[in-house]
């Protein structure tokens, strides 16, 4: 059982990411970057989830090299964005968020959709980084059970995690099987649905009885599925509130109850959509 903001997952290639990360989408003006990164810091969080597409690998990098946190306690990751895709357009963007994140390893670069168009291309860029140890792990977001079929199909290297989208109302548990049985690692984003599970009248109740918030069961309900999970927010007393979920533990018969508000609706793209386009 998860027992700190500091317990770690180990990917099938033996790097260790922490369960419990802090995604940082959306915040990208100095001041509200400063206090909420130094907010998730402060509390505890090591792992930060960017990308590309974000455009704020240089505001975190910034933040992060002067926190005075070691640089082996922290865990980054991001993502090549669709109009960086191909061979030479990944090896030259992933170059400029090396820069830009002030490091000479990234700890885990994802391919942030999948696109028909460079789907082979782009991983095996991937592959090239990762051989040339300028990242510690690959890995994909947005991949469907079809897409890393395809992939497995004539790559050299497993990935070793698939971000996708998922909170109470979006379980995938198909997808979690499929990835167990390949040993890649499932992280959840949007863990809390933007906001909009944040009302669930079931969920509410248990809040009630461990005397916690909504947010902070669902938290609870990722970890103790085994979810990797990113929740994100910019508002200190959030980041607190959704980083104090240590001290309780959800019953099975509650995870159950939880598990059955799927109703697979989606907030973000469908992956499919965006394969077709990029
Ligand atoms: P999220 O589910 O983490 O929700 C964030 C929002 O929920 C906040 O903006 C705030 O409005 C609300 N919130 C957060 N904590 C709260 C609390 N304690 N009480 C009440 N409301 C609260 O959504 P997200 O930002 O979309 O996802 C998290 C991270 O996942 C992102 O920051 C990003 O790093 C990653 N992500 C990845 C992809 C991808 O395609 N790979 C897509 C979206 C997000």
């Amino acid at each position: 059982m998860i027992k700190s903001i500091n317990d770690v997952i180990t990917l099938n290639n033996g790097v260790k990411i922490p369960q419990h990360g802090f995604g940082v989408y959306l915040i990208k003006e100095e001041e509200e970057g400063y206090n909420s990164i130094n907010k998730a810091l402060e509390v505890g969080y090591r792992s930060f989830d960017t990308a590309q597409l974000y455009e704020n690998e240089k505001l975190l990098g910034k933040i992060l090299s002067e926190s005075g946190v070691k640089r082996s306690d922290l865990f980054i990751t991001t993502k090549v964005a669709d109009f960086n895709q191909g061979y030479d357009g990944t090896l030259r963007s992933v170059e400029q968020s090396l820069k830009d994140l002030k490091l000479d390893q990234i700890d885990l670069l994802l391919i942030h959709w999948p696109s028909k168009k460079h789907f082979f291309e782009t991983w095996n860029a991937l592959e090239k980084l990762y051989d040339e140890k300028l990242v510690r792990a690959i890995g994909v977001s947005n991949y469907e059970i079809h897409h890393l079929e395809e992939l497995s199909s004539k790559s050299a290297i497993k990935p070793v995690i698939n971000q996708v989208e998922c909170h109470t109302y979006l379980t995938q548990e198909p997808l979690k099987d499929y990835l167990k049985d390949q040993s890649i690692a499932f992280e959840a984003w949007s863990p809390l649905g933007r906001g909009a599970i944040l009302n669930d009248n079931v969920i509410n109740k248990i809040a009630n009885k461990y005397d916690k918030s909504i947010a902070q069961i669902v938290i609870r309900w990722h970890l103790q599925k085994g979810n990797i999970v990113i929740p994100k927010s910019s508002t200190p007393s959030r980041i607190e509130e959704n980083a104090n979920v240590y001290d309780f533990n959800l019953a099975d018969d509650e995870i159950k109850v939880i598990d059955s508000l799927n109703k697979n609706q989606r907030n973000g793209n469908a992956p499919d959509d965006v394969y077709l386009k990029i």
